[in-house]
């Protein structure tokens, strides 16, 4: 099954989430499509350099900002993408399992 979105973001590290967050709360049709949630954040234990947070986990800095993102109707997929590719006006996503996505450029 394809599906349009306005911004299909690869990766749902602190950088992934981060994006979903703003784009989904500026009302942006917003899927994030990763292989897990938190990537490198799921090998630290403690983050003390997070503003605002005095002490956190990084696998829980990740969900806080998963949930915060969902909140504004951000998607989550968990899958790899295989190939990106721009067909007339549209970037095509595939991935390894069964999500195939449209973002404009
Ligand atoms: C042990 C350790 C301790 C650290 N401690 C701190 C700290 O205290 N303070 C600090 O500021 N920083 C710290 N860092 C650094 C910080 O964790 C990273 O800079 C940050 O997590 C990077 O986030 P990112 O979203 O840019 O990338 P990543 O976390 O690398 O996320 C990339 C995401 O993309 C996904 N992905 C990649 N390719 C595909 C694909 N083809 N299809 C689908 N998904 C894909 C991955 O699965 C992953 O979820 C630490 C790092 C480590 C390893």
């Amino acid at each position: 099954m394809q599906v349009d979105y306005d911004v299909v973001i690869i990766g749902a590290g602190i950088a992934g989430v981060s994006a979903a967050l703003y784009a989904a709360r500026q009302r942006l049709k917003t899927l994030v499509i990763s292989k897990d949630l938190g990537g490198q954040l799921n090998m630290t234990t403690l983050i003390e350099n997070y503003p605002a947070i005095p002490k956190i986990s990084g696998p829980e800095l990740a969900k806080r900002v998963e949930q915060q993102a969902r909140t504004f109707g951000a998607e989550i997929v968990f899958d790899e993408v295989k190939t990106v590719e721009k067909e007339d006006n549209v970037f095509v996503v595939k991935t390894r399992g069964a999500t195939s996505a449209e973002a404009s450029p």
